[in-house]
Parts: C-alpha cells; structure tokens; sequence
C-alpha cells in the first residue's frame, strides 16, 4: 500500500505542478494519464461505477468527484480539488488536494489552510485504542474553530484490497464514540469543507457534488495505516 501511496503523491504533485490560470481540467487528466502509462499503473477511479476519468477535479464550489473536460478552463483566483487513486498489485492508495489557481483571495487561502490542518488533525490522533469518533471530532474542531462547514453527505473509508471497505470514516463526530481503530487497519482520512454551509446536491451529470449555498469548497486527503508506534501517512 505505501508502494500504491507513493504512486499517487508523485502524481498528485506533477498535476499541481499544471494548475495555471488557462489550463482545463482535461489537461491535468492528461498529465495524469501519461505519468501513468510510463509506470504501468492503473488508475482507481476510471471505470469505478462508470466514472470516465483517473481524475476527480472539482473547481470552487464543487466539492468532489467533478470531471475532468476541456470545456473546464482554470482561472486566476479558482482553487481546484484533484483526488485520485491508484491500485499496485492488489492494493489501493487514494489522496486528495486543493490547489489554488494564481492568487486566492485571503478567506479561501484560510479555508485551504483550514481544511489541510483538519486532516493533519485527524491524523494526529490515530493509534491503535483512538476511536473513529476521535478522529472525526479532532477534524471537526479544526474546521468549526475557523468559521467553516464539515460536509456530512461524504465520508472517508477503510481501503486495502478493494478502494471502500469498512468502515466508515466521518470527518466529525463525538471523541471516544465509534469504532476502536487496531494496528494494521489502513483508513482514507479526507474531510470536505465548505465555506459556508454543509449542504451538498449533485448535479445533473450525475456526478459533480456542489455546496449547495455556491460557497468555496476545499477537499484533503490521505491514506493513512494504524501502526503500533501510530499513524502512518502512506500517500505523503
Ligand atoms: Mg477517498
């Protein structure tokens, strides 16, 4: 899995590196593609109840799994989420970014800030004997201590042999509910943020998940594997 992990931050990065104000967002798949056509790898997302893209790109508003389209151009002041997994032998890694298009105006740097440390908070916490409801409850105080939304409709999630299994991961919830995490569980952390409130609706395409009142969106995310000694961030 840290092998499926790496993969997945190297291209993560190469496809920040394309985020410029005039790019599409089929730009950024292609380069996605071709860095995994050169290593062999197979994408997660494409085919995954008939998603067409490796990339889930989701601009501003939306909040994940828009996809990528040469009618999607970039512009100074946009962020752009990419989330992306890939599977290496059997086993799946799966990590999300938010990227800012040029320069950002100050509140949408802070919810970028804000939700990147929700995640490293939630991060913070697991160890074998933390509870699911630690994590959510240690990403929720972040995200409510800046004045922002935990989406509630998407959830984090186990991953291993198959890019979903059990158990669910919300980016909320109360310390000391929920499941006892265990060395050896591997679980996707990835809260989604709005600006303004939780509220999501899912457009026409089927797909693209928005924030309902149009606010700002940011999405992080990792795969991270409970160990012993305590987390370990198999996408960084
Ligand atoms: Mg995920």
């Amino acid at each position: 899995m840290r092998r499926a992990g790496r993969v997945v931050r190297e291209v993560l990065e190469l496809v920040r590196g394309h985020v410029k104000p005039g790019a599409t967002t089929l730009d950024l798949e292609k380069a996605a593609e071709a860095r995994l056509a050169q290593l062999g790898v197979k994408a997660a997302f494409k085919g995954y109840h008939g998603f067409p893209c490796v990339l889930c790109t989701s601009i501003n508003s939306e909040v994940v799994h828009g996809i990528p389209s040469s009618k999607r151009v970039l512009k100074e002041g946009d962020i752009v989420s990419v989330d992306f997994g890939v599977v290496v032998d059997g086993y799946y890694g799966d990590a999300a970014i938010t990227v800012p298009v040029g320069r950002i105006d100050a509140d949408t740097a802070r919810l970028l800030a804000a939700t990147e440390a929700s995640l490293q908070a939630g991060i913070a916490v697991v160890k074998p004997g933390a509870t699911l409801g630690d994590v959510g409850a240690a990403v929720q105080g972040v995200v409510e201590r800046e004045g922002f939304s935990v989406v509630r409709d998407f959830v984090g999630h186990g991953i291993g042999a198959q890019m979903h299994e059990d158990p669910q991961v919300p980016n909320f919830g109360e310390a000391g509910r929920g499941m006892k995490l265990r060395a050896g569980m591997v679980i996707a952390i990835e809260p989604m943020v709005n600006a303004g409130r939780p509220d999501v609706m899912v457009l026409d395409d089927g797909w693209t998940a928005v924030a309902k009142d149009g606010s700002m969106s940011a999405h992080f995310e990792h795969t991270v594997a409970v160990t012993a000694s305590g987390a370990r961030v198999l996408t960084e």
